[in-house]
């Protein structure tokens, strides 16, 4: 579903991403783990075209995303993604930040999105919090809301930039949870995470990335018990 060739990506004179190739089946979910500082983000936000690269090729659903022409308002509604910071919007309501999506850029049709919406917020279960504003709402359960927003778009793809970083230790669970639920039920994902027992778990492949070079690439038994370089040795034995 998403092929990487050889990305370079560059900060003005600081390379911070070097030589990344790297391919996500459908189905498939990879996790992306690395010290901090080590391109994790950047790599997810070239592939939502928030960062310019300055080197080789994204493909996504076959289509480049390199092309000049690439129409980044329609790759973003098959590519999802959620950040550390849920950026709902603090005016509306869980369901208006929910259906502003679809409604205003998808222009679907109200019930159908309704009854869509519905069945998530109750998966996630929060469907009795659908008039709360963000601000009446806790951190795991506004994180939970802004995967809904996401899903809601009917993504082919999902990225998670380290969604449980700015929770508390009892709210990381349950947003956890509804990932997990999603990789149950086939979504393709690209996850960044410093849970590791979450990427063991969750994970069908493990990218280790250390100063923008892929440095290991692994199903997750095989890294977590014989990681292959010194530098995942390392940055194991820190959550050890
Ligand atoms: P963390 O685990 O702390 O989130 P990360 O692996 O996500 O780290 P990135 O945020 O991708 O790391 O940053 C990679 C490098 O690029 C860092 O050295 C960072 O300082 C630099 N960087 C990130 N964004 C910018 C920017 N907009 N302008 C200049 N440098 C940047
Ligand atoms: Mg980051």
């Amino acid at each position: 579903l998403l092929e990487i060739q050889g990305l370079h990506k560059r900060f003005g004179e600081m390379s911070v991403l070097e030589d990344i190739t790297l391919t996500v089946e459908k189905g498939e979910v990879v996790v992306v783990l690395g010290p901090s500082g080590c391109g994790k983000s950047t790599l997810l936000r070239c592939l939502n075209g928030l960062e310019p690269i300055q080197g080789g090729d994204i493909r996504f659903a076959g289509k480049s995303l390199t092309d000049k022409n690439v129409n980044w308002q329609e790759v973003r509604q098959q590519i999802g993604m959620v950040f550390q910071n849920y950026e709902l919007f603090p005016h509306m309501t869980v369901m208006e930040n929910i259906l502003l999506g679809p409604l205003q850029v998808q222009k679907r049709q109200k019930e159908e999105v309704l009854k869509q919406v519905q069945e998530l917020l109750d998966r996630v279960g929060l469907l009795d919090r659908k008039d709360s504003y963000p601000r009446q709402l806790s951190g795991g359960q506004k994180q939970r809301i802004a995967i809904v927003r996401a899903l809601c778009m009917n993504p082919q793809m999902m990225l998670f930039d380290e969604v449980t970083a700015s929770l508390d230790p009892e709210m990381v669970r349950e947003v956890l949870d509804v990932i997990v639920g999603l990789a149950k039920q086939g979504m393709t994902m690209m996850i960044v995470t410093h849970e590791m027992g979450f990427a063991k778990a969750v994970a069908d492949r493990i990218v280790f990335i250390d100063s923008g070079k892929i440095c290991e690439i692994a199903e997750p038994d095989e890294f977590f018990i014989r990681p292959q370089t010194e530098r995942a040795q390392q940055f194991l034995n820190i959550f050890q």
